[in-house]
């Protein structure tokens, strides 16, 4: 039984690691899902907010009652309202339009204001991640900047890459992530060249996306058209470090919605298509792995309820 904690920022981290002997069956080696998708804002990002959150406050950076903002596709947004919630500081979320409806109404809803701004690349003065730095300097709010902290690489190098390791045993085949600020894939991947360098870490792309080229040949290439959120970019985000990704798999968007289905009817596991991207890439890893290579572990970012409104996955019900 897990004791009371002081608020549910301890409640954060510490989730499940989920065989998925369904979809795994028969390949040489186990596959295992990291359910991030549990944890009390829905998304891997608690993890960062937290993290993010408390490294400002030790440099002194926030006064009480400060208002933080953050570009966000949502999730981020999410872990860092729960965080400003208990902390009592008040939180501006810059977002792209492409991202769903369900996200700006529960970060609403929890408390954050909300701007949507075009769909613009990244370096347009409209690129959501230039309006908030733009923003923070002209109003004096404190920028969390998940695509350029440090503290964002950290949470993931001492807490999610140690717990996977720690439940697996010692022993890890792969990691395999997709990227949207990168912190996942590079936290994780830094922790396991030092304590398990025998494991691969595998990039979980969407067809569409720049950085599997780029991860491939140092040139980021790609047409950026695809339905998948929150992970996948035009250009490499600053705290994203190739020198630690052994190989890139790109995954299509109905490949990524199809397993995201399969996650939900074969394991129960409620997960966004993220989840499909990565879960997809790992079979294909797993399927040429040598069988003592160890486990090939699948990141799963968030829970399924920020897209039950988006056509890929209402037309499930139908
Ligand atoms: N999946 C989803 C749905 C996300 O929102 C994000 C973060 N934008 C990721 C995956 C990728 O995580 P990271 O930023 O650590 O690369």
């Amino acid at each position: 039984m897990k004791p009371v904690v002081r608020s549910v920022l301890d409640a954060i981290g510490d989730t499940p690691l989920v065989e998925l002997s369904r979809i795994g069956a028969g390949l040489p080696v186990s596959l295992y899902a990291k359910c991030e998708h549990t944890n009390p804002g829905g998304s891997v990002k608690d993890r960062i907010a937290k993290a993010i959150i408390e490294d400002a406050e030790a440099r002194g950076l926030l006064a009480p009652g400060a208002t933080l903002i953050e570009a966000t596709a949502g999730n981020t947004g999410m872990g860092l309202a729960l965080v400003c919630a208990v902390k009592g500081y008040k939180l501006v979320c810059v977002m792209p339009e492409k991202m769903s409806h369900d996200k700006r109404a529960a970060l609403r809803s929890a408390g954050a204001e909300v701007m949507m701004v075009p769909n613009a690349p990244v370096d347009s003065p409209e690129n959501f991640q230039n309006v908030a730095r733009r923003l923070a300097s002209e109003r004096g709010w404190f920028l969390t900047d998940q695509f350029r902290n440090e503290a964002n690489v950290r949470a993931h190098e001492e807490g999610t890459g140690p717990e996977l390791l720690a439940q697996c045993g010692g022993a890890i085949g792969a990691f395999v992530a997709g990227a949207g600020t990168g912190g996942s894939i590079t936290g994780v991947g830094r922790f396991l060249r030092r304590a398990c360098p025998s494991a691969k870490i595998i990039l979980a792309d969407p067809l569409g996306s720049a950085l599997a080229e780029w991860v491939r040949t140092g040139t980021p290439s790609g047409d950026g058209s695809y339905a998948i959120e929150g992970i996948g970019q035009s250009k490499p985000p600053a705290i994203m470090d190739r020198t630690v990704i052994d190989e890139a798999i790109t995954v299509s968007d109905d490949e990524a919605f199809a397993m995201t289905k399969r996650l939900v009817r074969e394991e129960g596991l409620l997960v966004g298509g993220s989840a499909g991207v990565a879960v997809a890439a790992a079979i294909t890893y797993a399927k040429r792995a040598s069988p003592a290579s160890g486990p090939v572990i699948a990141l799963l970012p968030d829970g399924w309820d920020r897209y039950r409104s988006k056509p890929w996955m209402s037309a499930w019900g139908e």
